[in-house]
């Protein structure tokens, strides 16, 4: 979401006449595009901005801004502690910063981290920097109402508004022109995309009755972008369990260029802490809805994301996420210990009271699970063909060509003047935790 969101500040910036340098230490100004999502991640940040000091005191003209959710959670702290921040800017305030930088340069406050019930940056096409030309993200949705409790997004994002599909096409078809292969829709919850023309998705009671009758559900927009881009392969996530719908299932079993692939985070396998957390399903639930996926998308990858140690999680309840692993065997997860973030109702309402060995150990022995599983995923690509978009040379040998199946799992293979950007057969022979090995099918 923020290389997308830095993708749209390029854009922004070029527009007002700035220019991209690759070299930070040229630059006239810095934005760091943040993350709040872990504490590691700010500290990340802070790391940054005080290899920035040095930079500073030799090139005192020199702006640094922060911006994205580490500033709508921290901007008190980044202006009064982190001397060196002059520009701050939410998540919605992009638009606003050739004035910060105006300001900035004035010494005047350039701090915008106002939230927004419309802004979708719906009209600004990004200028794509960071991706190898043939896989570009496209944010269709921005926010989430759904107020998990250990999560800052809905705080530092704001509320869910979708964007409009007709804006999303066009920049869909940029893109399609300029010869990418695949795109990735994007949301915090993207299965709960609802554009009606009337705002953020909470005033949808509220929407005409011919706005209702023209509204645009995810399924829809999916069945869209896959039909008017037949020859893209089309990716999209985060999906919460709790607003994953049949009919997404059905749009992606429907059309071949929608890759069977969906990231599921279940974030814990008990049902007492699920309930604590929010998040709106039961272990019974999300299980129902992987047997629905395999009924309906054989073979689909399945990816996950899992916390060790969200407060008052017992040795029973790990055991349950455990448990939860083995009945779904994902190809692969992001796993993380618990790590409290302020401003969240967790954070208000349970202390952070799994000790941190525990949390660790509990971690370790998801993580070794989870590379079981991957390797035993993995293995039973081993004499099947798969077909992969080339994205890349492979780093260790020059005649090699690497890239994902339609799964997401990546594939190294000799190129034999295949280039990247091709769709090849591939036929996998041999695979570990990480990657499948393969031979170009004859
Ligand atoms: S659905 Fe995802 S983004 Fe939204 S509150 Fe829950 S964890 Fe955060």
């Amino acid at each position: 979401m923020n290389v997308a969101d830095s993708e749209v500040v390029y854009a922004i910036m070029e527009e007002a006449g700035y220019a991209r340098t690759s070299d930070y230490k040229q630059a006239d100004v810095i934005f760091l595009n943040t993350c709040s999502v872990r504490e590691k991640a700010e500290q990340t940040v802070r790391n940054k901005l005080s290899n920035f000091s040095h930079l500073k005191r030799t090139r005192p003209h020199l702006l640094i801004g922060v911006l994205g959710c580490m500033a709508s959670r921290a901007k008190e702290r980044l202006l009064e502690e982190e001397k060196m921040v002059d520009i701050v800017a939410g998540p919605d305030s992009y638009r606003d910063l050739p004035h910060l930088v105006d300001n900035a340069r004035k010494n005047l406050c350039a701090v915008n981290v106002q939230l927004s019930l419309e802004e979708t940056y719906d009209d600004i096409i990004p200028v794509r920097v960071s991706g190898n030309g043939i896989s570009a993200f496209v944010s269709v949705m921005r926010g989430c109402d759904n107020m998990c409790t250990y999560c800052v997004v809905p705080y530092t994002r704001g509320r869910e508004r979708s964007r409009d599909p007709q804006t999303i096409i066009n920049e869909i078809q940029i893109l399609a022109d300029e010869g990418y292969k695949e795109i990735t829709l994007l949301g915090q919850n993207i299965d709960s995309y609802l554009w009606y023309g009337g705002g953020p998705k909470k005033h949808f009671d509220k929407a005409s009755e011919e706005q209702k009758k023209n509204a645009v559900r995810f399924s829809q927009l999916l069945t869209m972008v896959a039909e008017r881009f037949p020859m893209l392969r089309i990716r999209f996530c985060t999906s919460n369990p709790h607003d994953m719908t049949d009919d997404v299932l059905d749009a992606i079993a429907s059309h071949d260029n929608i890759c069977r692939y969906l990231h599921l985070p279940f974030q814990s396998g008990s049902n007492r802490i699920l309930k604590h957390m929010h998040r709106g399903y039961t272990r019974e639930e999300y299980m129902a809805l992987i047997d629905r996926i395999h009924a309906k998308l054989p073979d689909c990858g399945i990816t996950m994301d899992v916390i060790a140690g969200y407060p008052t999680e017992t040795e029973e309840d790990h055991q349950d996420t455990l448990s939860l692993m083995c009945y779904v065997k994902y190809d692969f997860g992001y796993m993380f210990k618990y790590s409290e973030r302020p401003g969240t109702y967790a954070a208000g309402h349970y202390p952070d009271d799994v000790p941190d060995d525990v949390k660790q150990r509990r971690l370790d022995e998801i993580i070794s699970l989870q590379s079981e599983h991957s390797a035993q995923r993995n293995r039973s690509y081993i004499g099947r063909t798969c077909r992969i978009l080339a994205e890349g040379v492979s780093k260790k040998n020059k005649e090699e060509l690497f890239g994902r199946n339609p799964q997401g799992i990546v594939a190294v293979f000799p190129a034999e003047g295949h280039t990247i950007g091709e769709f090849i057969d591939v036929e996998i022979i041999d695979a570990t935790q990480g990657t499948l090995i393969g031979i170009i099918k004859k």
